[in-house]
């Protein structure tokens, strides 16, 4: 057989295969309940798909424009204008994506060098390492640390240094579901300007906020310049198969971006991004209504771990809530988490594999909220028995 896979290959596959297919296909072969990977059992607002049934038999079944369809941009333009105040051009200052996956690969591959160091948080989103690696970059992480998830202000600026080229900023943020605060959105923001960093903002679950309110850290002053947005209609709208996400920023930056993604995937999804641009219309009562829908199944799924004996993180927002399962008696979230389907027919997602520095998240695991409230239920009751 040959082998003829090149080291970057090598590098890559030192990150295994993603947690979450792992963790999803152990809910298929044992029948659990599948906590582990965020999407959705239901799918959005009917309109949305109808508006993408409707965009299919209108013909919109070509390759698109390599930036995404007008209308698209100019209601992503509005969407930043609506909830933020952002003004953005909708021409030259957004770029369609496949999902915000794709916006964080061309984003990094469009602004690193290799040997460049980006700071970002641990845990971590697992694509962001892979992304660091493809661009041959190197990556320096700052530890959240729960219950608040806070970042010691020392560590992060010991972090950064004459290397570092890019801040990564994930929030609200995947694991912990922590929202950053005003301060520490000034202290991110003082120390990039004050090191002149380029930053990459992975806002995709803006619209899932229940304790504080989600701020771009492109509003800032002295930002915008050197910062690009991203995210994506999968988490806002329950669509996560369709992949339409966006990044905004100043044009130079932006067309960075757009280069590098031409030859990644040229275009994306044409009948979705008409049916998004029509999602992203709909009424600020309809964003905030998934968010009290899922705010209260936060406040089911926390109850029924904290019933269930584990020290729970209460998340301000994304759909994910973490535990620490000391309290159980052990100390190996991994280990729990491919026992937990025969002990309970439940999946989470160990927190392990997002971090550089195993041992600060070693007895943390993950469950998703983004399920229908009866199969919450249930995995509530089927927790409970843990406690034996
Ligand atoms: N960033 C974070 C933090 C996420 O949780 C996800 C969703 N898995 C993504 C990016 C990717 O988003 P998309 O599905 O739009 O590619
Ligand atoms: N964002 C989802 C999660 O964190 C899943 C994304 C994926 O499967 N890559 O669970």
């Amino acid at each position: 057989m040959r082998e003829d896979a090149s080291p970057l290959v090598g590098r890559m596959r030192e990150f295994g295969e993603t947690i979450f297919a792992e963790m999803s296909a152990l809910a298929v072969r044992t029948g659990a309940i599948n906590l582990g990977q965020g999407f959705p059992d239901t799918d959005g607002p009917p309109e949305i798909a109808e508006a993408a049934i409707a965009a299919i038999r209108a013909g919109h079944n070509q390759y698109p424009p390599g930036i995404g369809i007008p209308t698209l941009r100019t209601a992503i333009a509005a969407h930043q204008q609506r909830f933020y105040g952002i003004e953005v051009d909708p021409d030259t200052e957004v770029l369609v994506t496949a999902g915000a996956t794709e916006g964080l690969a061309a984003a990094i591959l469009a602004l690193c060098e290799i040997g460049d160091e980006v700071v970002c948080f641990e845990p971590y989103y697992d694509a962001y390492a892979a992304d660091v690696a493809l661009a041959g970059a190197t990556r320096r992480v700052v530890t959240l640390r729960p219950p608040t998830w806070a970042y010691d202000p020392a560590e992060l600026e010991a972090a950064i240094g004459p290397r570092t080229r890019l801040l990564l900023l994930n929030s609200p943020h995947n694991p912990t579901g922590k929202v950053f605060g005003p301060d520490e959105l000034a202290h991110i923001a003082r120390l990039a300007v004050e090191h002149d960093l380029l930053v990459v903002t992975d806002e995709v679950y803006e619209h899932l906020v229940f304790d504080g309110r989600h701020v771009p850290l492109a509003s800032l002053p002295g930002l915008w310049d050197r910062t690009l947005t991203i995210s994506s209609a999968g988490k806002t709208f329950s669509f996560t198969g369709w992949k339409i996400g966006w990044v905004v920023g100043p044009a130079p930056l932006v067309a960075a971006v757009r280069t590098v993604k031409q030859f990644l995937t040229y275009v994306n999804g044409a009948p979705f991004q008409h049916a998004i641009a029509e999602g992203l219309g709909l009424p600020d009562e309809r964003y905030a209504a998934l968010a009290d829908d899922l705010r209260a199944k936060r406040d089911l799924l926390c109850a029924g771990l904290d019933a269930a004996g584990f020290a729970v993180f209460r998340p301000a927002g994304t759909y994910f809530v973490n535990v620490d399962v000391r309290p159980l008696g052990t100390a190996d979230g991994h280990r729990f988490c491919l026992e937990l389907p025969d002990r309970c027919g439940v999946v989470a997602v160990p927190d392990v594999v997002f971090y550089d520095h195993p041992e600060e998240g070693r007895h943390l695991v993950r469950f998703t909220f983004c399920k229908r409230r009866e199969v919450l239920e249930e995995a509530v009751r089927r927790l409970a028995a843990l406690r034996g």
